[in-house]
């Protein structure tokens, strides 16, 4: 297994709610697991927890096989690497600078980059189709195409696992599918791969594992079709929304009631 968390839980203060309850997953090569949940939930807290930037007050998390409390942060992003939001760029960098930027866990502190990581770079640039927008500085480059060029510095990394916190939220539905057939592809080429999202139906068409937390910080985990129903959405979103199950796309959908 990439990934064993056992009975996590998580407060940002002794005297705090609990953010996250008792959470127990695990995630092995080649696995997705999408995390829903309504705003507020935790997803980003559980996100911090799994990549060791908040410390859970209680349980074990193993990261391929060794306790990830025991780990140096290098260590960490040797095996994980981690897709934020996208942010608004404030320095020029060209964006092959920008993608050589993910090998730094792999160079020494007062390295520069050497010829196996420009290598890698180009290799990635290639098969992510970015060779087009290499040279140009990433702050003037679209929405969409500064997501690809953040995933690319990812997948530089080399890791076993990437991590995406809603790898959707900016981008237009074309730009959404693309992120969501990249993460699927990424699965099939061995990655374990863990996302946020909040559509649903994100969740059911990339497949594989999928997590609900609710307000409470509980997770409920298991495959699409036994996570994602209407009564388990209703609750959770707290609307009367539907799942209809579309014969032509051979899947359910979720949609919204009227106004
Ligand atoms: P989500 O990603 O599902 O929207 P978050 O993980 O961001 O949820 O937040 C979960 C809960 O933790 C929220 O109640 C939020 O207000 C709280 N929270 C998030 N970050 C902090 C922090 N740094 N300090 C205290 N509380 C926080």
């Amino acid at each position: 297994m990439i990934y064993e968390v056992e009975h996590l839980s998580f407060k940002y203060s002794p005297n705090g709610n609990t953010v996250l309850d008792d959470i127990s997953f695990s995630l092995d090569k080649g696995e997705v697991l999408s995390i829903l949940g309504p705003n507020g939930a935790g997803k980003s807290t559980l996100l911090g927890c799994i990549i060791h930037l908040l410390h859970p007050q209680i349980g074990e998390i193993w990261l391929d096989g060794k306790n990830i409390t025991g780990m140096f942060p290098k260590d960490i992003a040797e095996i994980v690497s981690f897709v934020p939001q996208m942010h608004t760029p404030t320095f020029p960098y060209t964006v092959f600078n920008f993608i050589l930027m993910g090998r730094a866990s792999k160079i020494g502190m007062f390295e520069r980059p050497g010829k196996e990581d420009i290598r890698r770079t180009e290799q990635v640039i290639e098969e992510m189709d970015l060779g087009h927008i290499a040279q140009i500085p990433y702050t003037e480059i679209s929405g969409g195409e500064r997501q690809q060029a953040t995933i690319a510095r990812a997948v530089v990394q080399d890791p076993k696992v990437i991590l995406f916190d809603e790898p959707t939220a900016h981008l237009d539905f074309g730009n959404q599918l693309k992120t969501l057939r990249l993460i699927k592809d990424m699965s099939d080429r061995g990655y374990a791969v863990v996302f946020t999202t909040h559509n649903p139906d994100h969740a059911i068409l990339v497949g594989g594992k999928v997590g609900i937390l609710d307000r409470k910080g509980r997770l409920s985990i298991g495959n699409a079709d036994e996570i994602i129903t209407e009564d388990r959405l209703k609750k959770v979103y707290n609307s009367d929304l539907k799942l209809v199950h579309m014969k032509t796309l051979g899947r359910n959908v979720c949609i919204y009631p009227n106004l």
